[in-house]
């Protein structure tokens, strides 16, 4: 197969992850028979010293006419000035919202050998297995009004949590259809008793729940999820909710995997283009040390084989390879270990 990749490193240990990334597809593309084509462009801080913009209208089309793009991470001190006209995530909202993925799929799993890492304990991690799929283009990040005004004499703040029908719906409906590739169980997280929108977001669950009925659904309010993901992770297996429910509850739910450098997300939207990125930020603490875990990254990539070139035996060759190096006990600093991201990516390469 011909594939069009464009890469979006990004800032920090963004470029140092995506570059091992792009060796593991390298080397699965020759070792498949695949011509993976590979197109670099900025974006985050990097695009604001470049261009003054933190994601070009160039860079969007490229991404748009791509068949799946490869981000790093975004953002760092030097752009962290809240007044600033433009800032690193507004490329990323930009770049979801103008891609038009609406889903952010992010598997968590415990590796047995990783259970020491978990702020958890190791009785607590036994058999989890989640994925958390958070609405990704609605709700109080996108909603309108948004702003500052005075008024009767006093500063104010407006953001407005806004969702409609299909927005839930489509999301809701993608839950299901991974469910039945799992454990058969979505748990549907809004925040019913108090917000219209979640009123409207349990109606419409619901209704898809009785659709699909060899999936076993309940609702849970946030605040119980949020509990629940610390007390007994296990019992979890599909996870839905809205975007700011969702953006605090998958990284809830990062922190049982041990470190954020294990872990890779996927935002999907109709079309088969997706975007993909490791959970983790640009890590600016260790930048340019040349110690950052590539897992997350390379995890990510297989995600893009899987879902984006419907690669699903190299996909899960990758999978395997990380599985296996994890096992075999190669690590990085945040794991306990004192192998660079290039050794890492190498060891998981030698298993691929
Ligand atoms: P972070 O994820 O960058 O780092 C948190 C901690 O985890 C740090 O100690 C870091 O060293 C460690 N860490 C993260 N990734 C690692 C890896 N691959 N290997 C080893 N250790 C790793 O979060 P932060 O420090 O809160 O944010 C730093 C910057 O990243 C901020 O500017 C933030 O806005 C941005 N950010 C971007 C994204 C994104 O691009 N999607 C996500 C989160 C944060």
């Amino acid at each position: 197969m011909k594939a069009n990749i464009v890469l979006l490193p990004g800032d920090g240990i963004g470029p140092e992850v995506v570059c091992e990334a792009v060796r593991v597809l390298d080397f699965v593309a020759s070792k498949y028979n695949h011509t993976f084509k590979f197109t670099e462009r900025l974006m985050g801080g990097c695009s604001i010293d470049k261009y003054g913009s933190s994601l070009t209208d160039e860079t969007l089309a490229d991404c748009q006419s791509a068949d799946a793009v490869l981000l790093g991470a975004v953002g760092g001190p030097k752009w962290d000035d809240l007044a600033a006209k433009d800032r690193p995530e507004r490329g990323l909202l930009a770049l979801r919202k103008g891609l038009g993925v609406f889903a952010n799929l992010r598997p968590v799993k415990v590796h047995p050998a990783l259970m020491e890492w978990s702020p958890l304990k190791p009785e607590k991690l036994q058999g989890v297995d989640i994925l958390v799929v958070r609405e990704l283009t609605g709700g109080l990040y996108f909603g309108w009004p948004k702003g500052r005004d005075i008024k009767d004499g006093r500063e104010r703040a407006v953001d407005t949590l806004e969702y409609y029908d299909y927005e839930i719906r489509r999301v809701v409906e993608l839950a299901f259809k991974l469910a039945k590739g799992r454990k058969k169980k979505v748990t549907s997280v809004d925040k019913a008793n108090v917000l219209e929108s979640s009123r409207l977001w349990r109606q419409i669950a619901t209704k898809v729940g009785a659709e699909n009925k060899d999936v076993e659904l309940d609702h849970m309010l946030v605040d119980t999820a949020s509990m629940r993901l610390i007390t007994d992770p296990a019992w979890m297996d599909v996870i839905v909710t809205e975007n700011m429910f969702g953006d605090i509850l998958t990284d809830e739910a990062s922190v049982l995997a041990g470190s954020m450098g294990m872990l890779p997300s996927a935002s999907l939207g109709e079309s088969g283009l997706g975007l993909f990125e490791p959970i983790h930020g640009s890590a600016p603490d260790i930048a340019g040390k040349g110690i950052a875990n590539p897992t997350g990254t390379i995890l990510s990539s297989a995600m893009l084989l899987r879902h984006s070139l419907k690669l699903e035996t190299e996909a899960a060759a990758i999978e395997r390879a990380v599985d296996e190096t994890i096992t075999a006990g190669a690590r990085t600093a945040d794991i306990g270990g004192k192998l660079t991201t290039r050794q890492m990516a190498d060891e998981i390469i030698n298993r691929t």
